[in-house]
Order: C-alpha cells, then structure tokens, then sequence
C-alpha cells in the first residue's frame, strides 16, 4: 500500500481514532504507546474514569466508521439529576426532546478504539514504547523500549504527537518559537465506585449524571453498563489556598473566595487536605453527601487508596511543525472535565483534519497542517473557557432557583422557535458547532437572560408571550 509513513505518538482515546482515519487514507501508520497493551493486561486498574462522549464524539466516530463498535459499550444519559443536603432529587433534562450524551468507561473504550485500529494491515501497534525525542525538521522519533531497556530511531514523513497532558512530542516544541502555559486550578478530584445492589441493579437511575452541587466543591457520578457508578469529588486540594476572581473568563460566574476562615458571607470550604482520617471523611460525607454514604460502604477503604489527582489547562501555539509534526488532543488543549469535553474535541480534531486532507490531498502536508492548526487553535482555546465555565454551573447554579429558571426559559424559547435560540449547552453537547462561535454565542444569551431574569415578575410569568418577544427582540438587536 502506497501513503506516507506516519508516526503516532500515544495510543489512547485520540491516538487510536486517528490511526484509524489514516489508515483508511492508505499511509501507513506505526502508533507507539508508552504503556502495555490495555487488552492484555491491567493498566487502568484503580482508574474508573467515566466519560461522556456528545454528538460531536459521535460525528467523528461515525465517520471513521467505528461508532457500532462504541454504541455496544455506552449508557445513555438524559438529564443532570442534582442531589441536595437533604436527599432531595430534582431532574434536569439536558434537552426539550430528552437528547442524551453517552457515559463510557476510559478503559473499555481504549481497548475498542486499538481493536478498530488494529483490524488495518496498515497500522503497527507497538506497547511499552515511551517516546523520549522527536526531531521536527526529519519527523525521526526515538523510542525507549519499556521491556526491553532498548532504544530505537523511527523515521516517518509525518508524526502525531497524541501523547496527552504531558505530552514528550510537544516538550520539543519548546526549543523552538513556541507559546506555552499550563495553568493548575485548585480543584483536585479523587474517584469512588458505586457498587450495584446485590441482584446486579443500580442504586440510582443510571440514565442521569447525578450531582452533588455543594458551590465549592461538588461529586458527580456516571453509570457503567455493570449497573455500578463512577463517582469523582471535585474538592479544592488544601484550606489556605486562594482563588483570585480576576482571571475568570468573562461570563464564567463567581471566583472561590478565600478559603480556611468562616465568616458569614465565605464559609469555610472543605478541601482534600482536611480529611486525615476515617472519622474527618465520615463527618464531611455526613454533613453534605448523607444519601449517597449508605451506597458506599467502602467508603473509607476507596478513599485513601485511590489516588488524588490535579487538574490543569494546557494552551499552546502553534499545533504544528512545518509538513512534519502536529499535536493533537490533550497535548494541544488539555482541559478542566466539567463540560465533557477534552476527548470529543480530541475527537472533532480528528475529524476535521480528516475533510482538510479530503480538500487538499495527501501530499501537501504544509498547506494541510496549517490549515489544521487554523481551524483548531480558536475552537481549543474556546472549549477550555467554556468548560471552566461549566464548573461553576455544575457545582453551584444548578442548585440555583434563577438557574433552573434560566433553563426553562431558554427550554421554551427553543421549543417555539428552534431555529432561533438554542442554549449554549446545546450547541457544545448536541451539535457541531464550533466551540468558538459557541462560546460568543452563549456570552451572547447570557447578556439577553440577564435582561429578561431582570423583569418584574418574571417568576410568575416567564411562560408569557412578553417574555418570549422580550428574548427574540434582543436577540435581533
Ligand atoms: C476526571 C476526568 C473526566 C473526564 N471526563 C471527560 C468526558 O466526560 N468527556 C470527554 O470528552 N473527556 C473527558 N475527560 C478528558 C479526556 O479524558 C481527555 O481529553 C482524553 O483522554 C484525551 O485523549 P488523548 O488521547 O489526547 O490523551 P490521553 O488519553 O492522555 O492519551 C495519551 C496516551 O499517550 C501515551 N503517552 C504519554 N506519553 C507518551 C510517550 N512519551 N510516548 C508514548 N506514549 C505516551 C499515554 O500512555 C496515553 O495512552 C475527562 C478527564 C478527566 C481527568
């Protein structure tokens, strides 16, 4: 088979979905995957992360032609159901027409996506190779042969760098003319399994993402197809640390305030560093998680095993190396996981690299991985805003009465008039439009709701035909 020779630099969930779609282009593609094959042993042990993929991850499955593969794995999921302290449960449907996104495991979806990639002769796999250096000017990588102890040179016409966060192809970037930051939030998360019931049933309904809001601090948890759940606590790392609102993206809702002192207007805020023992963990679940501990009898014993991890936002410019090396994925955009999002844009990354090489061939790799990069760059950039944003949705307003207000306006308004007003969360999670023209879009609607939460009333007559002509008259403006 003729095509370049191209190297893949990481093989998780992106690795492996652009294997594929190059494959199908006829290049010949070796992936190298620092870790041992996922398949055939127990890599993501002790990790359960669960992740939602949204139409856009759907779009860039179906047209690599691997979705079937993917719906076999997946639970749907209609609505946010919060939790209060008391227990109270109120649904939130994402959609007026009940529109799910899709809970996966990480790991099971890694071992489908290397099967899809590995069903084309095309494609070499190699596990247990950690790549230590990439030259941009040759596309040669050198690979450190994790079994082995060996090292080995590779080189390819064009090379992927889907290494991740802390990705090893983009480190080389670094010698060259190269923006960077990386930017640490203050949350950490921590995972905690739901077990089923006895009989194999879930101990809540497993076709909503279940929160905790707590406004500083929140747990959600995801279904698996095993009738069990995938919790994660969201909680900041330690008490003394301070978050400053400057620096917010605009629109993004209220900063933390200071931690560590309870006064009336800041109550002290739990953090990871405050529960040293069983009796602290069991006090804060008791005080503001009561439903979920009788699901948890374990609790303790999951607690201080599993790992608590950071969470960071990675931006950088520019994605590519002349007609050589491009990042993609988390090694271009890592992201906060409050939108859901960090795989699906990994994914649409794939997908429009693909209709860029439909438009300018195969042979013109300079003009394709420009044009990548262009048409990227602003939607990374706007996805990482919007899923901060996110975070304070889901941890505070969607406890807030003028929140789920919001909401049933904005439904209303897209139910009557469809193809004028559809929310923000519709745009990122049901749809392909571009993140960017999301975002503007949402900033957008929240300066219109600001006006139309700001009318006399409103509590009582948001279903009128005044509110709605109030909402489409701005928006015309
Ligand atoms: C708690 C949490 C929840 C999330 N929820 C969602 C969600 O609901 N929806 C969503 O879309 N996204 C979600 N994400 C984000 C999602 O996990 C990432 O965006 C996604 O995994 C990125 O895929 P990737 O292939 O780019 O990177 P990774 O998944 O990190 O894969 C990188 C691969 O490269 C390998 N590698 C690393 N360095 C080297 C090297 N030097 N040589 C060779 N191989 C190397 C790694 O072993 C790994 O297999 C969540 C993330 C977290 C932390």
């Amino acid at each position: 088979m003729n095509g370049k020779q191209i190297t893949i630099v990481g093989g998780g969930l992106v690795g492996s979905l652009l294997a594929v779609f190059l494959a199908k282009r006829g290049h010949r593609i070796n992936v190298f995957e620092r870790r041992a094959d996922p398949r055939k042993s127990n890599v993501y042990a002790g990790r359960s992360i669960n992740l939602v993929v949204s139409h856009r991850g759907w779009t860039a499955l179906k047209a690599a032609g691997v979705h079937e593969a993917v719906e076999r794995i997946v639970v749907p999921v209609h609505a946010r159901m919060t939790h209060d302290r008391d227990g109270k449960l109120t649904r939130l449907p994402y959609s007026i027409d009940e529109r799910a996104i899709h809970s996966v495991s990480r790991g099971e979806l890694n071992k489908v996506m290397l099967s899809e990639a590995e069903k084309f002769p095309n494609v070499k796999l190699h596990f247990e190779h950690r790549c230590t250096s990439v030259n941009l000017e040759t596309g040669t990588c050198t690979f450190h042969n994790e079994a082995t102890g060996e090292a080995s040179a590779v080189p390819a016409d064009v090379v992927f760098g889907s290494d991740g966060a802390p990705s090893a192809v983009r480190q080389e970037f670094m010698k060259h003319r190269f923006t960077f930051s990386q930017t640490y939030i203050e949350h950490d998360y921590k995972e905690i399994a739901f077990a089923p019931n006895a009989d194999g049933t879930p101990r809540m309904d497993p076709h909503c993402l279940h929160i905790w809001p707590r406004r500083w601090f929140m747990m959600m948890g995801l279904a698996n197809t095993d009738g069990g759940f995938t919790g994660t606590l969201f909680m900041p790392h330690t008490a003394s640390a301070v978050i400053p609102e400057a620096g917010r993206p605009k629109g993004a809702g209220p900063g933390l305030a200071r931690r560590g002192e309870a006064t009336e207007s800041h109550p002290a805020i739990p953090a990871f560093d405050q529960i040293k023992d069983e009796q602290d963990l069991m006090r804060f679940f008791e005080e503001h998680f009561r439903d979920a501990t009788p699901m948890l009898p374990d609790l303790a014993e999951q607690y201080f095993r599993n790992p608590q991890s950071n969470l960071a936002i990675i931006r950088c410019s520019p994605w590519t190396y002349k007609d050589k090396v491009a990042l993609i994925g988390d090694a271009a955009h890592a992201i906060v996981p409050f939108y859901g999002e960090g795989m699906n844009a990994g994914y649409e990354d794939c997908k429009v690299l693909n209709d860029i090489l439909n438009e300018h061939g195969d042979d013109n790799w300079a003009t394709v991985l420009d044009a990548y990069h262009k048409a990227r760059k602003p939607n990374g950039d706007a996805i990482a805003d919007l899923s901060l944003r996110n975070f304070v949705e889901m941890r505070d307003l969607v406890a807030d009465p003028k929140f789920i207000l919001r909401k049933k306006i904005e439904g209303r308004l897209q139910a009557r008039h469809p193809d004028k007003w559809l929310p923000l969360y519709s745009q990122v999670k049901f749809s392909d439009i571009g993140y960017k023209t999301a975002w503007d879009e949402g900033l957008r609607h929240d300066r219109i709701m600001e006006q139309v939460l700001a009318m006399p009333g409103i509590e009582e007559k948001w279903e009128s035909e005044e509110v709605e002509r109030k909402a489409l008259g701005l928006l015309e403006k």
